[in-house]
């Protein structure tokens, strides 16, 4: 079962779009820690938690990480089919 919290605000470091929600796609009621990848919903921009819990960049070894694990590119899909494009 996923987690879905709300009035959890985010904005994307790359479009802008400000979310006011967070879910995880994974079980176990997890909620945004620090270093937790996210995937802007309007975009597919991928940023990390800061230890703030705002948005920030990845880094290049994050990255690349992200890259190679294929739940990060089943999620970046997913969303593509729910905004009607793939990125
Ligand atoms: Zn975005």
């Amino acid at each position: 079962m996923t987690t879905f919290r709300r009035n959890w605000e985010t904005k994307c470091t790359s479009c802008g779009y400000v979310s006011d929600a967070v879910t995880s796609p994974f079980s176990g009621g997890h909620e945004p820690s620090p270093g937790d990848l996210s995937i802007c919903i309007a975009c597919g921009h991928l940023t990390a938690f800061a230890a703030d819990l705002t948005l920030r960049e990845l880094t290049e070894v994050e990255r690349r990480q992200a890259e190679a694990d294929d739940r990060i590119t089943q999620c970046l899909l997913a969303r593509g089919l729910v905004m009607g494009k793939a990125k």
